[in-house]
């Protein structure tokens, strides 16, 4: 299987025949593909991509050429887009001085405010390089003591640059244009550098290889590049296949697809996967479909489910993370011991804690759990879906009881956790301020969640 790092899916000559790509390229051997987006447009464009076909992800980011009204909003709106379970990383970002659609100082800041995104939301990020070396370098060099993971795609710069680039640990992306004629230069870098940190793209719809160039590009011809890096290096096909998508899976965090994780770090945070079981069957959530966060594969079987201790010890000192939220694609206090056990064990060790609900932990347990969350957890934050109970049993597919329930657990909530959060999602048709008119008249906080 080849991974074709970077294909603009969502440009207008692929909307008629997408299917068929996609397709097509699983047929030639493509077997993942990531999207990078350009913009707030397009990053919104390809999540729905993503949601449609199976083996596709995409990265969020502004372009050089489009960041011109780079500013706060933006930077949220993106984190936000970021938290879509298959967005993978920040992209594509970077600098542009050939073209210079956007000025340099703005080009610089808007890429260095999401290189400390993507560090933020530890994700890694693709950066786009053109007749900006000097910048660049000087930009990316500040960055060397941090867990920074950067892959230079449609690599077009000198050797030297890749050297220090690669030194730095990051990663380089070849296209078709590593088999253009005049490209000799191109690929005695292609040849000088190791296999172990080469990726490959396509760059569709551009950068088209021979013999396909004057037509639009597409994964499919993914092989023809593999080809070119396989000819310029000496390396039989299969080997260039075999490196390249694991240099892929890694860098994207992928591998640990199809791997259980029992914890995952988001931004700051540590986030338990308390379970996969849920009492409740809610028509926004992805529990059975495609339970997977940034790669990270969270459905889990009950047999599967992992006892306290094996939490603690990936947990290891609390401290170094923000906080320990009890999550997953499911309902944790279906598995109130484990709450319990781990949430004392991240106390105890000066960590903060906080337990993502749906509110019915009281039914599930048939009894009055509130006392027994006190000293375990710093935060609740419990979904209220919905100000309307009729409404919120429609989207929860449960009887209205459990909305007058999940508002009870709340404000019993009060007296034994010190912060407790009614938070909606921003689904189509839910009112938003008639919600935080719940929290308020319920004493307790609110806060907006983002619908995928
Ligand atoms: S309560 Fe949460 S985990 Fe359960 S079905 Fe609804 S969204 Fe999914
Ligand atoms: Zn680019
Ligand atoms: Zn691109």
């Amino acid at each position: 299987m080849l991974i074709d790092t970077h294909a603009h899916l969502f440009f207008k000559n692929f909307e008629s025949d997408l299917d068929k790509v996609i397709a097509d390229a699983r047929e030639a051997g493509v077997g993942k593909i990531v999207i990078p987006a350009t913009d707030i447009a397009s990053a919104k464009q390809l999540i729905g991509i993503c949601e449609r076909y199976e083996h596709t992800y995409g990265t969020v980011g502004i372009h050089p050429h489009d960041c011109k009204n780079w500013d706060e909003k933006m930077k949220k709106e993106l984190a936000e887009l970021a938290m879509h379970p298959k967005i993978i990383g920040i992209g594509e970002i970077g600098l542009d001085y050939f073209y210079d659609f956007t000025p340099k100082e703005i080009q610089k800041k808007a890429f260095i405010e999401q290189l400390n995104l993507a560090l933020e939301l530890d994700l890694p990020v693709v950066i786009h390089n053109r007749d900006s070396d000097a910048d660049m370098l000087h930009i990316i060099r500040k960055y060397e003591k941090t867990t920074l993971r950067a892959q230079f795609h449609c690599f077009n710069a000198n050797l030297e640059f890749a050297e220090t680039v690669l030194a730095l640990g990051h990663y380089i992306s070849f296209t078709g244009n590593i088999t253009f004629r005049k490209a000799d230069e191109l690929r005695s870098i292609v040849a000088a550098i190791p296999l172990n940190r080469i990726m490959l793209e396509t760059d569709s719809p551009f950068m088209t290889p021979i013999p396909h160039r004057g037509q639009r590009n597409e994964p499919k011809y993914l092989t023809l590049v593999a080809q070119q890096l396989a000819e310029t290096k000496g390396i039989g096909l299969p080997e260039i296949e075999k490196q390249t998508t694991e240099n892929a899976l890694i860098f994207f965090n992928l591998k640990e697809k199809g791997k259980l994780t029992f914890t995952y770090k988001l931004g700051d945070a540590l986030y338990i996967n308390v379970t996969n079981r849920c009492n409740a069957d809610c028509v926004f959530c992805a529990r059975k479909d495609q339970p997977v966060l940034h790669g990270y594969s969270l459905g889990m079987e009950k047999s599967a489910e992992p006892d306290a201790g094996v939490y603690i010890n990936e947990i290891g000192d609390p401290t170094r993370y923000s906080e320990i939220v009890f999550c997953g694609y499911g309902e944790p206090t279906i598995r109130l011991d484990i709450i319990k056990e781990v949430g004392k064990y991240v106390k105890q060790n000066g960590g903060n804690t906080r337990l993502n609900t749906n509110g019915h932990g009281n039914i599930i347990n048939k009894r009055d759990i509130t006392p027994e969350l006190q000293g375990v957890l710093d935060c609740v934050s419990i979904s209220l879906n919905s100000h309307d109970r009729k409404q919120y049993a429609e989207l929860m597919r449960l009887p209205e009881s459990y909305y007058d329930a999940m508002l009870e657990f709340a404000g019993k909530a009060m007296a034994y956790i010190p912060e407790v959060v009614l938070s909606v999602v921003n689904y189509p048709g839910v009112d938003l301020e008639a919600s935080e008119k719940v929290a308020h008249e319920t004493g307790v906080q609110f806060r907006v969640r983002a619908y995928f």
